[in-house]
């Protein structure tokens, strides 16, 4: 004991070091604990696609929370690139969802009216770009804007940045508990203790219990997903493309990330032989010349879902100063930038989109949980 931090944010993953980097980059000093290094949890699996128009089929709260995170990557490349030389990696090649069966050529046409920015491709010429596509291929919505990003660079990018404007790291620490004492926290930790005036919750799959404690009902579902990467001896496209079962990300240096499984309540952190044969059968039926691709690496994660699919972003309903930020699911890394201010918003109490406020809020998980936490003010 100890110095006292602004903020005390528990788990390094892209969520909680966003947080940091937004936080310090305003003066606001923050500590950021991880119990172990920095981005090896569901970080360091995702592939870092900027999917708004993927993972949105209409226009509302969600897909503008996601279409302004998106767009903060363009200054946040600069930015982190000048401040800690790291290259984020941003594809500007655009995504394409690709229908391969005419009920999903029905649903992507009828996202088009949603979003009529967005530009339909018809099979034979998408075919005619990318060779290696089989006669399955009915036509692709492309996505101009939406591309992909280098997670594991991000994550070390923001911590990097959030360092630079005065933060602090403690990795190799788990956070064992913590206690509302007056008008702060005291956090304990394995070896030792500390005191913030706010703590947040950013420990993404692992983050059930802190609802649990706190009295809330636990919305956290761990979901195991597995990828491969290969190479192709040609490369003929540049956007990553999303099928209803599987997707490739090209990246820069010449591998394509292929992923990925889903599997609800598993956290197991192997990667099965059955997963990737499943991925690899789903792939192939569509690009069967990729059989030849040399086959580089494999690895998983877990993410953190959601019972009603939404995050969790805000203030405990009956905790002032304890704030989630977790529950991102398959968007963590889209999310990070847009979450990361908001909960700079919040804690230094700037006015907040309602919407916003609404969709995400902790108020939704009163009920139920019985709480073993300790509150003495
Ligand atoms: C296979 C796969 C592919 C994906 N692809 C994409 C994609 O293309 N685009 C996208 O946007 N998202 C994708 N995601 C989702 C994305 O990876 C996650 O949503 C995101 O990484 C969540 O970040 P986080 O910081 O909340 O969690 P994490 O990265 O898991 O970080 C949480 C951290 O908290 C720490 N922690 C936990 N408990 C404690 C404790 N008690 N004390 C201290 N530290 C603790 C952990 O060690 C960990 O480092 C993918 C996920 C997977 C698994």
């Amino acid at each position: 004991m100890n110095k006292v931090y602004d903020v005390l944010i528990i788990g390094g993953g892209i969520i909680g070091h966003s947080i940091s980097f937004f936080l310090n980059k305003c003066g606001v000093h923050t500590v950021v604990v991880d119990k172990q290094a920095s981005g090896n949890k569901a970080t360091q699996a995702a592939a870092g696609m900027l999917g708004v128009h993927t993972e949105n089929e209409k226009t509302g709260a969600y897909h503008k929370f996601c279409e302004k995170s998106r767009d903060l990557y363009g200054g946040l490349h600069k930015e982190l690139r000048e401040i800690t030389s790291i290259d984020i990696e941003l594809s500007k090649f655009g995504m394409a969802e690709v229908a391969v069966h005419p009920d999903e050529k029905k649903r992507l046409h009828s996202k088009k009216m949603s979003f009529p920015y967005l530009t339909w491709e018809e099979g034979q010429s998408l075919r005619e770009r990318i060779p290696a596509l089989s006669e399955n291929a009915l036509g692709a919505l492309f996505m101009q804007e939406d591309g992909h990003v280098e997670p594991r660079q991000v994550c070390e990018a923001l911590k990097r940045a959030a360092l630079y404007y005065g933060g602090d790291v403690l990795e190799d620490q788990a956070v064992i508990g913590f206690k509302k004492k007056g008008d702060s926290f005291t956090v304990n930790m394995e070896h030792s203790t500390v005191s913030a005036e706010h703590v947040v919750v950013a420990s993404g799959a692992d983050s059930g219990r802190w609802f649990k404690d706190t009295g809330l009902c636990n919305p956290i579902v761990p979901t195991k997903g597995e990828c491969f990467s290969i190479k192709m001896r040609e490369k003929f496209f540049n956007e990553a493309l999303f099928f209803r079962d599987f997707y490739v990300v090209p990246k820069a240096d010449g591998r394509c990330i292929v992923g990925a499984t889903s599997k609800a309540g598993d956290q197991s952190t192997d990667t099965s032989a059955g997963g990737l044969s499943d991925l690899m059968n789903r792939v192939f039926s569509h690009f069967p010349e990729w059989r030849e691709a040399a086959f580089l690496n494999f690895w998983s994660g877990v993410r953190p879902g959601t019972e009603d699919g939404v995050p969790v972003i805000g203030e405990h309903p009956s905790i002032s100063k304890l704030y989630f930020a977790t529950g991102h699911y398959r968007n963590g890394i889209l999310l990070a930038p847009a979450t990361g201010q908001l909960l700079k918003n919040m804690i230094t109490k700037k006015k907040i989109d309602p919407s916003i406020q609404a969709l995400f809020s902790a108020n939704r998980l009163v009920e139920r949980g019985e709480s073993t936490y300790e509150y003495s003010s």
